[in-house]
């Protein structure tokens, strides 16, 4: 879920002093997917980048420990947090575990983070280290592929670390986003968070 009430008492940054923003590399345009790719074109992100009010720090948590290509990985038996926790694994579609290297990514991250003394951090959703709302349950090759509410591995310890983060498909908190980084902008109302659309309320029966 967002925090809507942050982003709206966010400051408005200028060229001297850009907002601090932690963005999933891939959602820039930097080819560290799993197969090589840079996980589709996000216009929602890719904005951000057009904004000299905003200093955009970019890190992968996969490429960092695993590099890319890779094989594919999903969280086995919970959640990010559950990683953290040592209560659920992180496993390749080969079963390989790479529960270790993820978090050692994960902190990898919280240290950028910190280091940079991020405001927001825009992560791509459904990814095992990146989600902020939705993840897959197991193996999202198996023939029955589910998907639960929660975040990866290094959103995770963002989230438990005071930071915010948002996903790509949080429409609505992205709106409030450029309202700061843009004074021209004007926010659209009907935009939703992923949390909001009826694909969401439908899947996970939150209506
Ligand atoms: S780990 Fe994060 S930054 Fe890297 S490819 Fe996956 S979603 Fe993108």
């Amino acid at each position: 879920m967002t925090d809507r009430k942050y982003l709206k008492q966010l400051r408005v940054p200028t060229e001297d002093n850009p907002l601090r923003l932690l963005m999933s590399a891939c959602l820039s345009g930097i080819t560290c997917g799993w197969d090589g790719t840079a996980n589709g074109s996000y216009p929602s992100a890719l904005k951000i980048l057009e904004y000299n009010t905003v200093k955009v720090i970019k890190f992968c948590p996969e490429e960092f420990s695993f590099g890319a290509p890779r094989a594919m990985c999903d969280i086995h038996g919970g959640t990010g947090f559950d990683v953290l926790d040592g209560k659920a694994k992180l496993l390749t579609e080969h079963g390989a575990d790479w529960t270790e290297g993820i978090i050692i990514a994960a902190e990898k991250m919280l240290k950028i983070a910190q280091q940079e003394k991020i405001e927001i951090a825009v992560l791509m959703d459904i990814s095992a280290a990146c989600g902020t709302q939705v993840i897959y349950d197991g193996n999202r090759f198996s023939c029955n592929k589910t998907y639960q509410i929660g975040a990866g591995v290094a959103a995770a310890l963002l989230i438990r670390n005071g930071f915010k983060v948002i996903s790509q498909r949080d429409y609505a908190s992205l709106e409030i986003l450029y309202s700061k980084i843009d004074p021209a902008h004007r926010i659209d109302a009907s935009r939703l968070d992923h949390h909001e659309t009826e694909w969401y309320k439908e899947y996970f029966k939150t209506t």
